[in-house]
């Protein structure tokens, strides 16, 4: 009977300690360049945008691409594909592009990046870009605060901050929003928002 109990134990310490190293052991630095470890990567970004109710309920594919593959198609859907590093193409079929040879956790963020574009377009007008991508912006500071990575986190702010000082402030905005009303104060913003205005 003591060696079933032991037995008992034993299973649970293992078991806790997998479910466990997602999260704390993961190593985010390491780089994605095997199909079925950036399906796990992407289905992990798919859960996190569900948990935040921006998912658009409907399953949208990843296509997992040379960098160079990823630029051509983001510049044959109209944008300039020069510094694009994921992809999010509303139709034709609607599909995400992610690059091969990312680390884990810019591959992550990203995921969650272009899932929020996808939630913007079924769910919001035409707006500013400022908006569209601050939104999506916020989103990937938080999957990655979520993961517990604040080094990348911070990088995220701090680009955002370089490359476009409205975006920046959209995503400053909407951290206010979130800690006074949730994400439903975040969600009704973004969705009656043209354009990002001081108040
Ligand atoms: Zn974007």
């Amino acid at each position: 009977m003591k060696k079933v109990v032991l037995l008992f134990l034993t299973a649970i310490f293992v078991f806790s300690c997998f479910s466990y190293s997602f999260a704390e052991e993961y190593d985010w630095n390491k780089i994605i360049n095997d199909e079925a470890e950036a399906k796990i990567l992407y289905q992990k970004a798919v859960d996190y945008v569900k948990q935040m109710k921006m998912d658009v309920g409907r399953d949208i594919y990843m296509r997992f691409e040379e960098p160079e593959h990823v630029k051509v198609h983001a510049s044959n859907g109209g944008r300039s594909g020069e510094n694009v590093f994921a992809f999010y193409r509303p139709m034709g079929p609607e599909l995400i592009f992610m690059p091969k040879g990312a680390t884990a956790i810019d591959f992550y963020t990203a995921a969650v990046h272009e899932l929020t574009h996808a939630w913007n377009s079924s769910n919001c007008p035409p707006q500013d870009r400022s908006v569209n991508e601050g939104l999506s912006k916020w989103m990937e500071f938080m999957s990655c605060m979520a993961v517990g990575n604040r080094s990348k986190a911070g990088r995220i702010l701090y680009e955002s901050s370089v490359r476009d000082p409205i975006e920046y402030k959209v995503v400053q905005h909407l951290m206010e929003l979130y800690k006074k009303g949730g994400i439903d104060s975040v969600k009704q913003y973004v969705k009656t928002t043209y354009k990002y205005e001081d108040k």
